[in-house]
């Protein structure tokens, strides 16, 4: 009689799940695990490349990598959705079939979630949905005057930085077509700073950095609803001809369904990414992770890309019949683009001190290049 070999299901193919299951592989051969990684879309982008939609420098089918690539890698790609996850009989219910594992990988993202703030579906565009990038390019190209408005609409929200390159990218895009004197950019955030996950010290490189291309940034802004060309705060009203949100992000419904997390939070794990349930781990966005009572880990692809690793690594070693012990170590680094052909790293490491530390270097080429090679590798190794 064979014996049967584990079952690894991996939830979401993104950052997470993707590093997951290529370092599970590697360690595995097929002989030993079965990895089957299950998303409903068919496709993986890198989050960055949605602003140079935005900026008309690409597309959106020069940005993807087909899931169906992880075949020649012996694992499985799955294309449909989750409905629910049975923690007790270890059992994961999708669009056609039920799926039952001896290791689950829960790496299901955050989503975008517009509609809990009333107005704002109908009067503005959704500036982390792919499938509005194009959109919001045309719209960018036509308009002569007036003001644009960046609007984070919630915290925690998925890579910290991107609203305020995309506004500098977006200033980029207005000088190039002659009309930057005519159009105000606003950045608007419920924080006091502008960088909250990386400090003040950093979040006042960043307002200088925005400020010097004389992009407008309003703090402790805290969005009520939208109104037709109006953005209506607790405290305040202003005024937009384009709206760009960054909507608030919870986890997907299901997760809140299985019981993980309460309703609007994100799964609780330690930097063991451990859930309460044996073999069950959670990675990536879908995560909380706190540092310090004030300090959590950003919803960042370099972390989840981490966590995936820590996960893979346990999972190995299990199925070995050691016990791995490796913990997410929280160092990660983010590119910001400056829009004049140039980028900036910010590094963090979240678990060096009583508090993250983090730095910013200067805007080179360099580390722009360093940012396209960051995506080329990820799509090659992974898919
Ligand atoms: C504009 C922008 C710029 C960014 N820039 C950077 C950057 O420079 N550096 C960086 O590190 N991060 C960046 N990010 C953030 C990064 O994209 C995310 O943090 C990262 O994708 C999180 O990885 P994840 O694996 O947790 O989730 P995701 O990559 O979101 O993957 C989750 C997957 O789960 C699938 N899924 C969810 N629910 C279901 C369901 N019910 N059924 C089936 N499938 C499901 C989704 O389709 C998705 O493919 C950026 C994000 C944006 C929007």
């Amino acid at each position: 009689m064979t014996e049967k070999i584990p079952q690894i299901l991996i939830l979401g193919g993104g950052f997470g799940g993707l590093s997951a299951a290529n370092e599970i592989r590697t360690s595995l051969p097929s002989s030993q695990a079965k990895i089957t990684v299950v998303d409903k879309k068919n496709w993986f982008m890198i989050g960055f490349a949605k602003l140079w939609i935005i900026r008309g420098t690409r597309t959106f089918e020069n940005s993807t990598g087909l899931l169906s690539g992880l075949a020649k890698k012996n694992i499985e790609f799955l294309n449909e959705e989750i409905l629910g996850i049975d923690l007790e009989k270890r059992n994961v219910k999708t669009t056609t079939q039920n799926i039952s594992y001896d290791f689950l990988i829960i790496a299901m993202g955050s989503v975008l979630s517009p509609q809990k703030i009333p107005g704002l579906i109908k009067n503005g565009m959704n500036l982390y949905d792919y499938r509005e990038s194009e959109k919001i390019h045309d719209k960018i190209m036509e308009l002569k005057s007036g003001n644009i408005a960046i609007s984070i609409m919630g915290m925690p929200y998925k890579c910290p930085p991107a609203p305020f390159e995309a506004a500098l990218l977006i200033d980029s895009m207005l000088r190039e077509n002659g009309i930057r004197d005519s159009v105000k950019i606003h950045c608007y955030s419920p924080a006091p700073i502008t960088l909250p996950a990386a400090g003040p010290e950093i979040s006042k490189k960043i307002l200088d950095l925005i400020n010097s291309e004389n992009i407008i940034f309003h703090n402790s802004c805290k969005i009520k609803s939208v109104e037709p060309n109006k953005l209506i705060f607790e405290d305040s009203e202003a005024e937009f001809d384009l709206l760009l949100a960054i909507p608030p992000h919870i986890a997907p419904e299901v997760i809140y369904e299985s019981g993980l997390a309460k309703q609007d939070n994100f799964i609780s794990i330690d930097r063991d990414c451990k859930t309460p349930y044996e073999n069950v781990y959670a990675v990536g966005d879908v995560t909380s992770l706190k540092v310090t009572d004030t300090w959590a880990v950003p919803k960042a692809g370099v972390f989840a890309e981490e966590e995936g690793q820590i996960v893979a690594k346990r999972i190995v070693s299990k199925i070995h019949s050691s016990e791995d012990t490796t913990l997410f170590d929280g160092k990660g680094g983010c590119f910001i683009e400056s829009g004049r052909n140039t980028a900036s790293l910010i590094e963090i490491d979240m678990f060096s001190g009583p508090t993250p530390s983090t730095k910013i270097t200067e805007s080179t080429t360099g580390h722009l290049d360093e940012k396209l090679q960051f995506e080329k590798d990820r799509l090659k190794k992974w898919l």
